[in-house]
């Protein structure tokens, strides 16, 4: 994925205001490091029409750091799109390690898919295809997933950002943290809301205000609201 303005004003891959320091984070610190498969994957996606939906090399780079720093081993990611984010989760995770893995759409996730498997991490995802709340409703109906998650990376439809956070903080355990990711949509969070943002965009700013105004008034949790790619903000539940 390039850091051409066009691509840029496409999707954030950045909100840093010069290019050419985002490229020397990405040539300095991203692409040297990172795995053969991952790279294979980003150039598969940034083929995709909507490859401006995936994840960014430095952002996956946070994620799969997080991952280990936290030990985690039992996951979810909501919003899978071709897999990007979810074979860097993948790939930090112990051999034993599970993510569920949700998105409404089967057809881009399969694009990932060989990568994910000749990278040898597939069994430990366990995709479902299907919109991700009745999901996270009915763990909680089943009563033995409370508390039993580690990591959530949430990354789907930003009008639900609220409910998922409703029903993640009684599935994450307590000390396991939770990534919202888009929390500062395209840099339009401070202000007015800007004209060239898309209708879509604009439709689902007021969700993102609502989410990050809620997670910094909910005591349960720690927050970092962190300006990595389009903002993603941390959050470590504490009871
Ligand atoms: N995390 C991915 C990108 C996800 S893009 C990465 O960084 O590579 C957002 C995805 O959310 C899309 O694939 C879309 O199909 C999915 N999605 C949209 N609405 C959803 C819903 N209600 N439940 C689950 N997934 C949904
Ligand atoms: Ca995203």
């Amino acid at each position: 994925m390039g850091v051409e303005s066009g691509e840029q004003k496409a999707g954030p891959k950045s909100l840093l205001r010069s290019d050419a320091l985002y490229q020397y984070i990405l040539e300095t610190s991203v692409y040297p490091r990172e795995p053969d498969s991952l790279r294979e994957l980003r150039e598969i996606t940034a083929e995709h029409p909507w490859s401006f939906m995936a994840a960014s090399p430095d952002e996956v780079q946070f994620l799969d750091l997080l991952v280990k720093l936290i030990g985690a081993k039992n996951t979810i990611e909501i919003g899978v799109f071709t897999g990007y984010s979810l074979l860097a989760t993948a790939l930090a995770l112990p051999d034993d390690g599970k993510i569920l893995a949700l998105d409404i759409k089967r057809e881009d996730f399969e694009i990932g898919l060989p990568v994910i498997e000749k990278a040898g991490v597939a069994h430990k995802i366990d995709f479902r295809e299907g919109p991700a709340l009745p999901v996270l409703d009915q763990l909680l109906e089943e009563g033995k997933s409370d508390g039993s998650f580690d990591f959530v990376f949430v990354d789907a439809d930003k009008e639900n950002y609220l409910n998922y956070h409703m029903r993640l903080i009684d599935l994450v355990k307590i000390g396991g943290v939770i990534g919202y990711d888009n929390t500062l949509w395209y840099g339009s969070v401070a202000g007015p809301p800007d004209a060239s943002l898309s209708d879509y965009a604009l439709h689902c700013r007021p969700f993102i205000l609502e989410l990050n105004e809620f997670l910094a008034a909910d005591r349960r949790i720690e927050i970092c609201q962190l300006p990595v790619s389009d903002g993603i903000t941390v959050c470590r539940r504490i009871s």
